[in-house]
């Protein structure tokens, strides 16, 4: 069982460049359907039947909250049937808001409705008592951080400074605040914007949270 969570663009040649199996990929989940978080699967799925060879012939599990099999059925409709029927089984997999699936190798998949989008979901992914909680893109909700309380790995978005905070995401304050919440054992800061980057966000994260926190890095350098 190999999970991706979330296919925005460049997602499949940054997975290639550093090396990442991504032919192993069994499932997807999809937090929402903003275009920098799914622009890349259509990809993906072709990616499969004609990026390497013998074609793939396992099947892919999609999972995402209510409304995925109609946004299949959409980027079928603009690239073709082939995208529901890439030449091996595809599977989508609805999950409701507040809702749970097992997935093979006794992981379990929790949602959790954010506020972003009306279909927006966090995500909790538990193995043999770990667990890493991702919020996909999220306002603030202290709800959503006492949900990921005690996780090992909180995966949260940091999209913009404080002087251009929008409702719909979070700031390094709030994500601070959100870890002071949560107490993971380690916090990963990702989906920057570029005039995040220009702010101090591990130093502000430190003001309200004391834990480790790693800033992802996709390996290209923003000059502003
Ligand atoms: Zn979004
Ligand atoms: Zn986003």
């Amino acid at each position: 069982m190999r999970l991706l969570m979330d296919c925005g663009g460049g997602a499949m040649h940054r997975m290639a460049v550093i090396g990442v199996r991504w032919q192993d990929i069994t499932h997807v989940a999809l937090s929402h359907f903003h275009a920098d978080h799914i622009s890349d699967l259509a990809l993906l799925i072709s990616a499969w039947r004609y990026g390497d060879l013998p074609p793939r012939s396992a099947p892919l599990e999609i999972i995402g909250p209510l409304g995925t099999a109609t946004l299949l059925g959409a980027l079928a409709g603009a690239f073709g049937d082939w995208v529901l029927e890439p030449g091996y089984p595809l599977v989508i997999r609805e999950i409701e808001p507040d809702g749970m699936v097992d997935l093979p190798g006794d992981v379990r998949l929790r949602a959790r409705a954010v506020p972003h989008t009306d279909e927006s979901v966090a995500y909790s992914v538990e193995h043999d008592g770990r667990r890493l909680v991702y919020t996909g893109d999220t306002a603030f909700d202290a709800e959503l951080g006492r949900w990921a309380r005690g996780c090992d790995v909180l995966l949260a978005e940091c999209s913009l400074p404080a002087d251009m905070a929008v409702p719909a995401h979070l700031t390094p304050e709030e994500c601070g605040a959100l870890a002071a919440l949560a107490e993971p054992s380690h916090l990963v800061l990702t989906h920057f914007y570029p005039p995040v980057e220009r702010v101090d966000i591990a130093g502000i994260v430190a003001q309200r949270f004391r834990g480790r926190v790693t800033l992802a890095n996709d390996g290209w350098t923003t000059e502003l």
